[in-house]
């Protein structure tokens, strides 16, 4: 899912503030092999919007770095905003460990990717998606990078 040869200056920027806000420690998530799944928590975040339980701009509150990394690093995926509906929906990657920056790496190509997995230690990528229409974020999925 990541581009290839892509030379983009993609800004840094912590999702921790993404998990927290999500609940990352309550999710009811389904766990395997290290990874953890967030559409539970997702879907009743998109569900409570529909609901009128929580407001669009309680929804749809990516910071600007978030929607910079967004428009510069994300990757199209296909499927729709649960939000807004439009097409501008993308995943973007970022990867949490030792001697990486404390608010964690942009991931923008697979060589990026490449050279967090040699080195040693434990990373975490943390896949988060944007919409860069109306600002929906979810975090999505975290996988430990193997
Ligand atoms: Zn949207």
């Amino acid at each position: 899912m990541y581009r290839s040869g892509a030379s983009v200056a993609c800004q840094r920027q912590s999702v921790l503030w993404v998990a927290m806000k999500q609940g990352v420690t309550q999710a009811a998530a389904n766990s395997a092999g290290g990874s953890i799944d967030y559409r539970l928590a997702r879907d009743r975040t998109i569900r409570s919007y529909k609901t009128g339980e929580a407001t669009r701009s309680e929804v749809c509150d990516a910071q600007s770095e978030l929607m910079r990394n967004a428009r510069e690093c994300g990757v199209e995926v296909d499927r729709d905003c649960p939000i807004c509906g439009e097409t501008e929906l993308v995943e973007v990657v970022y990867v949490f460990g030792p001697r990486l920056p404390a608010a964690g790496r942009c991931i923008v190509t697979e060589g990026d990717m490449e050279r967090i997995r040699r080195r040693s230690g434990d990373f975490t990528a943390y896949d988060v998606e944007v919409c860069r229409s109306c600002k929906w974020n979810h975090l999505l999925r975290t996988n430990p990078v193997v």
